[in-house]
């Protein structure tokens, strides 16, 4: 056999089930499609770790909340940006106040502890200085913010370090049984393998025969990203939610800039998206508001099929917004299955931890001399707005599984997510990009093998 796991699809499911098969002595890779991993986490993402209490179905419900409770320990060895600030979540009519007090009930009935029904003097003790007109809401101090897209990237680099493969540039074309295990054909090989586990989404083949689909549950989301030189608003997370069910959230940063998300059907214009946004945030004005995006959001469940006729195939399908909440304990999950019916001893020599990386911005000066001192590139800033020097660009391009697109360096390091949009440092980091790869400025794509930045040279005019 070629591997003893075959992972399909490099998302964060995909990378954090390596991460885990990475503590066993198993011969494991990863095939990914795109130039990156985790490449489709939606680029503006809720950014929440929920606790269960909102989920209406029970056994992901059930999920979250281990996935919530796994993520102190994950996020700090891995130093992913991770805070619970808390949600509150706020009702002013009648409607809105039943799904409040049916959130507190169904989150009791499963021993969701963590959880109080509140009124505006109670939230008072908690966020001073809210100035919300509301009558009844509901406390989650559980409920937190994370940087999704790093959690992503820690999984797949510690994976990598501690001997996992990853195929990038590979698509996986058909799936077929073999006498004890696999053949997967990708546009590229053929690989067998004892163990699959297919994350990819939507498309089923014939493996997946007895997955039934739950249908589409889609619904819109846009997102305001704030500058992030207007304060946060609160500490905690603010969601109003109405008599129709829409829900209006404010969602303070773990990474760069806090967010409002607002969920409502529809296309919607600026100035109404920030009159909405006053439900959340009173104060806030136009000039408080970078950007504006809108995405698809979906409750699709999401379905482990591993347990029944258990025959080496895992399929991990569906798209759910708390993913990536989920995410520690789908992936124990998983691997507590394969391990149990794999006969392999533990990786006696793996590393649980996650090389090294500067954050100019969240330096102190000190502490910035004692690393220019050591490269001169941290003391060149590339990224005015967000403070990000050369160096960060530099590492991450040459860290493992590193940046090879402008997108991966943007979502590894956060630049061009200023409010200069990249105006002034996209161009300089094609040209860090080409000098690090090798590449010529205009071979450098921005996410995918059809997405050259640059046209061509000036002079080829
Ligand atoms: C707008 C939005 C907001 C969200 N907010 C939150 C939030 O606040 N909290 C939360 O917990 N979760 C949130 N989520 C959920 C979460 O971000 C996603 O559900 C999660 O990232 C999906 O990860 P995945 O690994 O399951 O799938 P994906 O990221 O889709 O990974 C699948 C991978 O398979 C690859 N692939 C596809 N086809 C092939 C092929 N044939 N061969 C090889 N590779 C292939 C793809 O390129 C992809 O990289 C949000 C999602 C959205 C859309």
């Amino acid at each position: 056999m070629d591997y003893d796991v075959l992972i399909l699809g490099g998302g964060i499911i995909g990378c954090s089930v390596a991460y885990e098969l990475s503590k066993y002595n198993l011969n494991i890779a990863v095939i990914e499609k795109d130039y990156d991993i985790a490449d489709d986490i939606s680029l503006i993402n809720t950014e929440i770790v929920y606790d269960g209490s909102e989920c209406e179905d029970k056994f992901l419900s059930t999920i979250e909340h281990k996935g919530n409770s796994m993520l102190d320990e994950i996020t700090s060895k891995f130093n992913v940006p991770f805070k619970r600030v808390g949600s509150i979540k706020i009702a002013n009519e009648n409607k809105a106040i039943d799904i409040i007090e049916g959130i507190y009930k169904r989150a009791k009935e499963r021993n969701i502890n963590d959880i109080y029904l509140m009124d505006k003097n109670d939230v008072k003790d908690i966020e001073p200085n809210i100035s919300l007109d509301f009558k009844k809401a509901v406390y989650s101090p559980n409920i937190g913010v994370i940087a999704p897209y790093d959690l992503a990237i820690a999984y797949a680099e510690v994976a990598f370090d501690n001997g996992a493969t990853f195929r990038l540039e590979e698509e996986v074309t058909d799936i077929k049984k073999i006498v004890n295990g696999f053949k997967v054909t990708t546009n590229k090989n053929k690989f067998s393998c004892r163990v699959v586990v297919n994350t990819i989404p939507g498309e089923y083949n014939t493996l997946d025969s007895d997955i039934k689909s739950n249908g589409q549950k889609e619904s819109d989301v846009h997102y305001l990203i704030l500058n992030d030189r207007s304060k946060p608003f609160s500490n905690s997370i603010i969601t109003a939610i109405s008599d129709e069910g829409d829900m209006i959230k404010y969602i303070p940063a773990a990474g760069n800039e806090s967010l409002i998300a607002i969920n409502k059907k529809g296309t919607l214009k600026f100035n109404d998206a920030v009159r909405l946004a006053k439900k959340v945030v009173p104060s806030i004005d136009k000039d408080a508001v970078n950007s504006i995006y809108h995405e698809k959001s979906r409750n699709n469940l999401v379905i482990i099929d591993d347990n029944e006729n258990y025959n080496g195939y895992i399929r991990v399908c569906g798209d759910h917004y708390a993913t990536v909440t989920m995410t520690p304990a789908i992936a124990s999950m998983i691997c507590e299955t394969i391990v149990s019916n794999l006969t392999c001893s533990k990786n006696k020599n793996f590393i649980d931890k996650r090389r090294e990386f500067y954050k100019f911005k969240d330096m102190s000066d000190e502490e910035r001399n004692e690393v220019i001192a050591i490269d001169k590139k941290y003391g060149k800033i590339t990224c005015l707005c967000n403070l990000i020097s050369e160096g960060e660009i530099v590492d991450s391009i040459r860290r493992p599984l590193g940046a090879r697109t402008v997108e991966g360096v943007k979502r590894r390091t956060g630049a061009t997510f200023g409010s200069c949009h990249g105006a002034h440092c996209i161009s300089k980091i094609i040209y860090i990009l080409a000098r690090e790869l090798n590449k010529k400025p205009t071979d450098i794509v921005e996410d995918s093998k059809n997405s050259k930045v640059l046209a061509s040279r000036i002079k080829e005019f």
